[in-house]
């Protein structure tokens, strides 16, 4: 069993976790900061777990790893978890440049191939007339005008094909069985990879050591309920076993599944409860954005602030906790 408590691999630089099996990490120029790779010896090269960001220097870092820290090997397959850019960010450029497919849910495919997609004016003018529905100040407004398609900057066009990997998939890696599994609430169709022979779970963004992962409305679907989707997904991962070594996409390996899947189900209780007390007047997302977050005020925090306040109040409307008064401006107020 590799030490958990290891540092992380330097950028460039892969460590070993086992033989066949290493933990590389991408540096991202927005929180939180870094994102982990994962390489599995398999067959006659490595199938390596996500892409990174495109960003500077994420392929001159890709090319390090290439020459000093695969053994000279070759990305042979390309397995991206989920569709948020840090994930799926250089996955062209990783398929390109070593000819190999491909593997991701169908959903995350889809959604990744579209967003690449849709930058023109329609969408930024869409982004601003959210942003007026939920009460959003003036300023704010004028920022994301001027801001443009966030998506297309972090990620080269994704690739026009693809091998769909799916929830009770049993993908045999490196002579070892991997099962899928997906899980909703970040991402629509998350993949996980948990290889019951080494004890170890690759968990992507659903569970994260230190932070919880961000789970949020935006736009495309307004009266969604990604949180319980989220929690949904996050119980059925106990039916791993406790002692599973989880391998994360942000910080580091951990123990603990259980404890960290109830850690995070508390949160989120705990922020339900202070967004319905906090509602007991009417308030638009805008201001219920303000109870769950009181010292976000620059406009790039705002926005993800404003998508998680929205997933827990979709969360009370639907529970019957909370109504919507529909309008230009919509409010919610205690049922
Ligand atoms: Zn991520």
């Amino acid at each position: 069993m590799p030490d958990p408590s290891a540092p992380p691999p330097p950028p460039g630089t892969a460590a070993e976790l086992l033989p066949g099996l290493r933990w590389a990490r991408m540096p991202l120029p927005f929180p939180p900061r870094h994102v982990n790779l994962w390489f599995l010896r398999d067959g006659e090269g490595w199938l390596a777990v996500d892409a990174g960001a495109s960003t500077a220097d994420a392929t001159a870092l890709w090319e390090q790893l290439a020459a000093t820290e695969l053994d000279g090997l070759p990305v042979t397959r390309l397995l991206v978890t989920h569709f948020h850019p840090d994930h799926v960010g250089l996955a062209g450029w990783v398929c390109e440049r070593w000819g190999a497919p491909l593997l991701m849910p169908r959903t995350e495919y889809l959604l990744a191939r579209f967003l690449r997609l849709d930058t023109d004016a329609g969408m930024t003018a869409h982004q601003v007339d959210f942003a007026r529905r939920a009460g959003c100040p003036e300023d704010y407004l004028a920022f994301l005008a001027n801001r443009g398609p966030l998506f297309a900057r972090a990620v080269v066009p994704v690739p026009r094909a693809f091998t769909r990997i799916a929830g009770g998939d049993t993908l045999r890696i490196g002579g070892r069985d991997w099962r899928v599994l997906t899980g909703g609430g970040h991402a629509p169709e998350m993949a996980c990879l948990h290889c019951p022979e080494l004890g170890m779970l690759i968990s992507a963004d659903q569970i994260l050591p230190r932070i919880t992962p961000y789970v949020g409305v935006g736009a495309t679907e307004p009266l969604a309920d990604p949180l319980a989707d989220f929690l949904r997904s996050n119980d059925r991962l106990r039916a791993i076993p406790p002692e599973t070594l989880v391998l994360p996409s942000h910080g580091e390996p951990f123990t603990g599944l259980h404890e960290r899947i109830g850690s995070i189900a508390a949160h989120h209780a705990e922020r339900l409860d202070t967004l319905a007390a906090g509602c007991t007047a009417p308030r638009t997302l805008f201001e219920a954005t303000a109870i769950l977050f009181p010292r976000v005020l620059e406009p790039g925090p705002l926005g993800f602030a404003l998508g998680e306040t929205l997933a827990h109040l979709n969360r009370l409307v639907v529970d019957g906790r909370l109504r919507r008064e529909d309008g230009e401006v919509p409010r919610y107020i205690t049922a």
